[in-house]
């Protein structure tokens, strides 16, 4: 096969900050590139309802808002869209040329060089009745399903940053909040807390479990148990919002990169994975600090070390740091 347009140079999987920062900074330095988004998981930052600590923007942002000015942004300079579920990456070897193909429900795009950047998903409590509840009160998205919470009661379970932001924002709606956390400590930021901690709508249940979710049609109640004491109690509330972690978005790549044991993918400092060619970035990867900015400085070097890849592959590399890939 040759170089031909049929033949993209990168592929880059995922809608979020990670994968279009990887297209604007892969556009611009002019591979053809196309970007695959899915259609059924949205990226977290779209679901967060106000992003305060992404620089610039000192009123902060919405996720909704930020996300379509990163994608107005890496469209005009020429990337591609598609939208789909990735279903399958294979290596394909035709005469010298190594490339990857992409299947994404029923069609099929190659290129030379992939940037993963499929992000995570929130995490199920894994508890009975919680899939038959989901939009009949179990929610995972604030911004998606607050309004329908008005003058209600809910709880939130979880005690990270997402738990407490979604929180603050849920309290315009609703009457009173719970947040049930596994502990007597919050791990959001202390920002969030000093917010959270004095909010006269919210309350909180500290160092207790959801054991079960009780209702007919909707959600009428939850069971929350001390984990120290063992005692059982019922709270009464029509939502249930959960924000207790992610998991990552690697299923249809997990055994072609290397993951760690919960599933991330494993990338050096340039996101260069396990294979040659296939770099990644944003909450997909294994890091420390999953944030907006974070992705975006992801998405940069990945999009740069796929340039370096490529360019070396099609002999016209300039860059004196291509001889380390
Ligand atoms: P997270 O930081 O991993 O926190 C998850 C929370 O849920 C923790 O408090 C954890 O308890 C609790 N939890 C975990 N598994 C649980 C279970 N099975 N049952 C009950 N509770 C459980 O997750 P996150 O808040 O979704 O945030 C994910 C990432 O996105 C983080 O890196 C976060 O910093 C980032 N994020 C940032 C912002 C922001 O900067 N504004 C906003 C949202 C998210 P323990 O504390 O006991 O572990």
């Amino acid at each position: 096969m040759k170089l031909d347009s049929l033949l993209y140079d990168v592929i880059i999987v995922g809608g979020g900050p990670a994968g279009l920062t990887a297209g604007l900074y892969a556009t611009r330095a002019r591979l053809k590139s196309l970007l695959i988004e899915s259609y059924f998981v949205p990226s977290q930052a779209v679901t967060t309802t106000l992003i305060e600590n992404y620089p610039g923007f000192s009123e902060g942002i919405s996720g909704f808002e930020l996300i379509d000015r990163f994608r107005k942004q890496a469209k005009g300079f020429g990337l591609e869209f598609a939208v789909g579920e990735v279903r399958k990456v294979a290596f394909r070897k035709s005469k010298d040329i190594k490339i990857w193909e992409v299947v994404v429900d029923e069609q099929k795009y190659h290129s030379l060089a992939l940037i993963i950047a499929s992000g995570a998903m929130p995490k199920r409590l894994g508890i009975e009745r919680e899939a038959e509840f989901q939009g009949k009160g179990v929610s995972y998205c604030a911004i998606c399903d607050g309004a329908f919470f008005k003058d209600k009661d809910i709880v939130v379970v979880g005690g990270g940053d997402a738990a407490v932001e979604e929180t603050l924002f849920l309290t315009k709606f609703v009457r009173k909040v719970t947040v049930i956390h596994r502990r007597d400590k919050l791990r959001a930021t202390k920002i969030l807390q000093e917010r959270i901690l004095t909010h006269k709508k919210v309350e909180f249940i500290w160092n207790a479990q959801v054991m079960e979710i009780l209702g007919s049609q909707k959600v009428e109640a939850v069971k929350v148990k001390d984990i120290n004491t063992k005692q059982e109690l019922e709270i009464l509330c029509q939502g249930v919002f959960v924000f207790i972690g992610l998991m990552p978005n690697t299923n249809f790549i997990k055994e072609v990169v290397k993951v760690d044991e919960e599933g991330y993918i494993i990338t050096d400092e340039n996101m260069k994975t396990s294979r040659e060619s296939i770099f990644s970035g944003g909450d997909c990867r294994k890091k420390l600090l999953r944030q907006v900015v974070t992705a975006c400085g992801d998405g940069a070097l990945a999009a740069f070390s796929a340039q370096n890849y490529v360019e070396r592959l099609k002999g016209i590399a300039s860059n004196s740091n291509y001889s380390s890939y």
